[in-house]
Formats: C-alpha cells, sequence, structure tokens
C-alpha cells in the first residue's frame, strides 16, 4: 500500500511548503475547516487511530477529554522527543515531511479549541528543529499559522522548544515540566494533562507519528483508515529496524504486519550466514522476544498478549552472534543514567540491576544474581512514580528469564562465551 507518512523520505523537495502544496498538502486543513470542530474529532475517533507514542491510546478520546470551555488557555504539545533506543522514526518525519506534522497540528487545534502549540523536540535533533522552525515560517508567510487562517477567523501559533536530551523528557508530564522550564521530572497523575496540563491549562499532548496521521484521515475519510490493519489496531505504523539485517531503516506498513515478513520481506532478512535469535519489537523498553515467538502480528494487542509491546515500533533484531547479558547490561546502563531518581525503587532499583547484570558480563557473576535481578524488577513493578520503572524492570527481567542458560553460562565459565571483553571497570 501507498506509504501516507513518509511518502517523501530521502526527497528534500516537499519541505518548500509550494511542493508540499502542490502534492496535495494541506488540502485536509481547508476540508477540516469546512467541518465542525466536533465532526473532526469525531471522524478521528472513529479512524481508530491509536497514539504512536507507546501507550497506544485512542488519540481522538484523548481529544475529547479536554474541557471545552476553560479560564485558562488550552495546549498542545507535540512530543518530539525520540529518545527510546532503537527507535528513529519521527525524525523522518520531521525532516522529510514537516508541513504534514504542521498540518496535522492546525487540524488536532481546530478541533480542541487550541490557539498555542509547542513542539517539544529531542535536544540533539538539532537539524530536525531548523527543518521545523524553516517550514512553520513558510505556513505563516501563507497564513497556515498566524491569525484568522485562510480567513476563517481561527488563530494559532506553532513554537519548536529543544528539550536538553534528557529521555525522561518524552514522558508526558515530565515534558510539561521541561517545557515550563523546570527540571524534567514526572508530575503525580491524576490530574491528567487534558484538564491540567501546560501551564496549568488543559493540554493534548500527541506524538510526532500520531499528530502526522491525521491529514490522510481527514482527507480519505475515518471508513478509510479504518479499513487498514487488524480489529482495535488501525492505520499503518513506522517501524524502525535495526541490528542484524541486511538492510536496517524505517519502513511505514500496516499494523499487524508479521513481524518476520518485516524482517525477511522488507529488511532483506538477517545478515548472511546466521540465524535469527531475538528480537526487541517495540524500543528498549519491550521486552524481548525469543526467535521462535516471532512469528507474531506487529500490533497493539498481540505483542502485549505475548507479554512484550508495541511501543514505539522500534524493531531492534539479533542473530546469534549476540550476547544476551551484554544486551540486558547494555540496556540497564542506559536506564541506570537516565533515571530521573526521584522516586526510591527506580533510583535504587536500578542500579542494582545495572550492577548485578555488570558483575555477570565481567564473569563475577553468582547464580543467585539471576533471583536477586528478578526480586528487584519485582519490587519495582507498580511502586513508581512513572512508567520508566516498568519500562525497564519488565525487559530486564525477560532478559534472564529467557535467556537463563546464557546466564549461567557466563557464572560457569567465569566470562563471556560469546568472546566478549569485560565492559568498562568504572561506570
Ligand atoms: Fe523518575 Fe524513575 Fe520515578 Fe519515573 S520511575 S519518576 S524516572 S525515578
Amino acid at each position: 500500500m501507498e506509504a501516507t507518512l513518509i511518502k517523501h523520505i530521502g526527497h528534500t523537495a516537499f519541505r518548500d511548503i509550494d511542493t508540499f502544496v502542490q502534492g496535495g498538502g494541506y488540502r485536509a486543513v481547508e476540508k477540516a475547516f469546512g467541518m465542525r470542530p466536533e465532526e473532526v474529532t469525531e471522524a478521528v475517533k472513529s479512524s481508530g487511530l491509536r497514539g504512536r507514542g507507546g501507550a497506544g491510546f485512542s488519540a481522538g478520546m484523548k481529544w475529547s477529554f479536554v474541557p471545552k470551555e476553560s479560564q485558562l488557555p488550552k495546549y498542545l504539545c507535540c512530543n518530539a522527543d525520540e529518545s527510546e533506543p532503537g527507535t528513529f522514526k519521527d525524525r523522518q518525519i520531521v525532516e522529510y515531511e514537516p508541513h504534514l506534522l504542521v498540518e496535522g497540528i492546525i487540524i488536532c487545534c481546530y478541533a480542541v479549541g487550541i490557539h498555542s502549540a509547542y513542539i517539544y523536540i529531542r535536544g540533539e535533533f538539532a537539524y530536525g528543529a531548523e527543518v521545523l522552525e524553516n517550514a512553520i515560517a513558510q505556513a505563516y508567510s501563507r497564513n497556515y499559522l498566524g491569525r484568522d487562517i485562510l480567513g476563517k477567523g481561527f488563530d494559532l501559533d506553532v513554537t519548536v522548544h529543544r528539550g536538553a536530551g534528557a529521555y525522561i523528557c518524552g514522558e508526558e508530564t515530565a515534558l510539561l515540566e521541561s517545557l515550563e522550564g523546570k527540571r524534567g521530572q514526572p508530575r503525580l497523575k491524576p490530574p491528567f494533562p487534558a484538564v491540567v496540563g501546560l501551564f496549568n491549562g488543559p493540554t493534548v499532548i500527541n506524538n510526532v507519528e500520531t499528530l502526522a496521521a491525521i491529514p490522510s484521515i481527514i482527507n480519505n475519510g475515518a471508513d478509510w483508515y479504518a479499513a487498514i490493519g487488524p480489529e482495535r489496531n488501525r492505520g499503518t505504523k513506522l517501524f524502525s529496524v535495526s541490528g542484524h539485517v541486511v538492510k536496517p531503516g524505517v519502513y511505514e506498513m500496516p499494523l499487524g504486519t508479521n513481524l518476520l515478513a518485516l524482517i525477511n520481506d522488507c529488511c532483506g532478512g538477517i545478515r548472511p550466514g546466521r540465524t535469527l535469535k531475538a528480537v526487541i519489537p517495540g524500543g528498549a523498553s519491550a521486552s524481548v522476544l525469543r526467535a521462535e515467538e516471532c512469528n507474531i502480528s506487529l500490533d497493539f494487542d498481540s505483542l502485549a498478549k505475548a507479554g512484550s509491546m508495541l511501543g514505539s515500533g522500534g524493531a531492534i533484531v539479533m542473530d546469534d552472534s549476540t550476547c544476551m547479558v551484554k544486551v540486558a547490561h547494555t540496556a540497564s546502563r542506559f536506564f541506570y543514567e537516565e533515571s530521573c531518581g526521584k522516586c526510591t525503587p527506580c533510583r535504587e532499583g536500578i542500579g542494582w540491576v545495572e550492577k548485578l547484570f555488570r558483575r555477570l558480563e565481567s564473569g563475577g557473576g553468582r547464580e543467585t544474581d539471576l533471583a536477586l535481578i528478578s526480586d528487584i524488577c519485582d519490587n519495582v513493578k507498580g511502586k513508581t512514580l512513572c512508567p520508566f520503572g516498568e519500562a525497564f524492570s519488565a525487559p530486564l527481567d525477560t532478559f534472564v528469564k529467557k535467556f537463563r542458560e546464557e546466564f549461567l553460562e557466563h557464572v560457569r565459565q567465569k566470562r563471556c562465551p560469546f568472546g566478549n571483553p569485560p565492559p568498562d571497570p568504572v561506570h
């Protein structure tokens, strides 16, 4: 099927508003302006679009939670903080389809009655931020943004805000704190951002890919979108595939695409002479699947049923040369460095887990370390302020459970059986 989100990937011409408009761009804004705001929200709701940031919550439903009347201004925050290891799909939209994102933002703001939107972009994406700023300036110059847009009496300002490169700022309430100029740490929920969000005003927070999907829903209709993909998992999804495949990259496929088909048909299969060992299907916070579990539909529900998650759609593919103890330790190091430290189970738990993985990888581990890791992870699950606790405890525990023999082999041989050198002594 034809791509709708990254149709122009690799072609910089569509950053130019004239080229974008000639190709049918901003037509969805004009169509949406001919509808009542509630009708736009209803169309997004009935399309079945679920948020593409990881949680998979209905986008239309989220919009409808924002109160119609508010004493305080309402806001849209576009989450472009893409920081999940293995995920690099939003940046393709930002860099090659910036106007598609701006178009989605305008439609969302019109539907919800928002006049001020922010794009919170990962600090390292300096280039992407520049591309977006240019696209926004062009949109202002053609009156797709600013006062009395297209003579329809609707005003909207969009601002690009660069973060400072903290993973936790991808969590929606930490993002709000950061945007307000405070330390990026999550807030206690409730109240939810739809009611008390940015500067205490009602706020919609949507991922880049979610907003970029809106123009095609408005142009083609909710039924068109709802006909793509399996029940409850509608539309296309960007999958960023990295690791031991012949052609890593970003692929737009319908939700429900088989993981093995993605690896073999899109990515050219596993590197020659090697076999598939495991896949992390949705970024580092998704639990790993063993090769025999990979004949699975890539959708929110099937992966949840298999004990993993679709998450951001960042598939990390590993062949039989991969040491899973090293992978687990590398992931734990990342989470250890990125914990914001606000709550004890996360701050202390991930530190302990990282040290245990380090010991096992170095060849100094004990068999009892495996049970200890699982015990710590159990004591973190469900006991933290934000989903970060879940994001590291579930996948790290799964490595130990699914690759137990490999961990024990490190204990028996007192070294990495794959011949990897020990990790750096000092963290
Ligand atoms: Fe911070 Fe971790 Fe607690 Fe989230 S779970 S608030 S990242 S310490």
